[in-house]
């Protein structure tokens, strides 16, 4: 049976927060084990410390008011189905089956209800989301607590029956003649899954579930500077549990666009932009389309292709920290390429100004390679 949290403060079911608050104050000063000597003061101590967390926390005392127990952690509670019958349930029937059913008697009838599961749902979001942040509506199609019962599982105006399959234990015994002799296997009832009770008038809205699915539609935040693949946790958010219990967990996992410009490396962004040869020779100023408008980009005389600009702070914001990483410009410098005759001119004429005419100067722009391969060839 479920622990009478009400009753080890001495209260019964409807009691005002004040009361509770009350009552706690009263018996934890007798009881605190610094002032009550008495052997048995420590564990009522521990027992009036749990009512007062199960009846001051509204979920779980919404748990004890449906007849379950928030403390209670057993292990796929109310899983049972009709096929566990089959064979043995696990260790604790192995242990029954030697033991005679010694074991079964700490067990007893689980709570029907029980926490609900997590949630998890996909977001996509677009490079300038990610980065400056902004709130999205998600709609979860989840289970929500069936507002006809509020979780109870029975038609309105009813109230669960003791199961007549295992008289209110939550598990059935079966004796056989063995080698060993006679033989007590315990299961878990398959009539009530366990949990003592069974309703014999179902909520019409939720079937006796305690919960339906629905559709909703919330407001998530999505901090500045999340990435791709992290999740956002909404605490509650997730599946009501069976019976109405506490609901899980709803987790926004965030999916990045591909954006056509900029490609993001944790904070930093990259792109890539195309110039003349001229206008790398020459140097220019470049209108760049940053996420943040419009940035002057100065590009030096002489730049080469593959140079690297940085603009600092034009990245994304640091998620766990201050300030934003940088904005990486590489840069591509274009060959010319169909020239005219007068381009192809004005450029041999370039080229023997330069003195970048001759083969010979090839070899000095290969930065004297070639002739360092060869004195090495020939032990200089
Ligand atoms: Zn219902
Ligand atoms: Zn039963």
């Amino acid at each position: 049976m479920a622990k009478d949290y009400y009753g080890v403060l001495g209260l019964t079911p409807g009691a005002s927060d004040a009361d509770i608050k009350k009552a706690y104050r009263r018996m934890a000063r007798d009881l605190h084990p610094d002032v009550n000597p008495d052997p048995g003061a420590k564990d009522r101590f521990h027992e009036v410390q749990l009512a007062y967390e199960a009846l001051t926390d509204p979920d779980k005392r919404r748990i004890v008011d449906l007849g379950g127990d928030p403390f209670d952690t057993s292990p796929g509670g109310g899983m049972g189905s009709p096929f566990t019958g089959a064979g043995f349930g696990g260790l604790g029937d192995i242990m029954d089956a030697f033991f005679g059913g010694g074991g079964a008697a700490a067990r007893g009838p689980r709570s029907r209800t029980r926490a609900g599961r997590d949630a998890l749902i996909p977001v996509e979001l677009d490079l300038d989301e990610t980065v400056f942040g902004t709130t999205k509506d998600i709609t979860v199609d989840t289970a929500v607590l069936c507002t006809t019962c509020s979780g109870a599982g029975t038609a309105p105006g009813t109230h669960p029956a003791t199961c007549t399959t295992c008289s209110g234990r939550g598990e059935v015994q079966s004796v056989q003649r063995g080698l060993l002799g006679q033989v007590v296997t315990s299961r878990t009832c398959p009539t009530c899954a366990g949990t003592g009770q069974v309703i014999p008038d179902p909520c019409p809205q939720c079937g006796g579930d305690g919960r339906v699915r629905a559709r909703r539609t919330i407001p998530v935040k999505i901090p500045a500077g999340v990435e791709d693949g992290m999740r956002i946790r909404l605490t509650g958010h997730g599946e009501v549990g069976p019976g109405g219990g506490p609901a899980g967990d709803l987790y926004v996992e965030v999916h990045e666009r591909p954006h056509p410009v900029f490609t993001r490396d944790g904070e930093d962004l990259h792109c890539r932009v195309t110039l003349p040869m001229t206008s790398a020779a020459l140097g220019t100023t470049l209108t760049l389309d940053t996420l943040d408008g419009e940035a002057d980009l100065d590009i030096k005389p002489g730049t080469q292709s593959g140079s690297v600009l940085t603009l600092r702070g034009q990245g994304a914001p640091r998620l766990r920290a201050t300030g934003r990483g940088n904005l990486v410009v590489h840069v591509e410098v274009q060959t010319p390429t169909r020239l005219d005759p007068e381009q192809e001119k004005l450029l041999r004429e370039l080229a023997a100004l330069r003195g970048e005419d001759q083969p010979e100067s090839h070899r000095e722009a290969q930065g004297g390679l070639f002739s360092r391969v060869r004195d090495a060839f020939n032990g200089r």
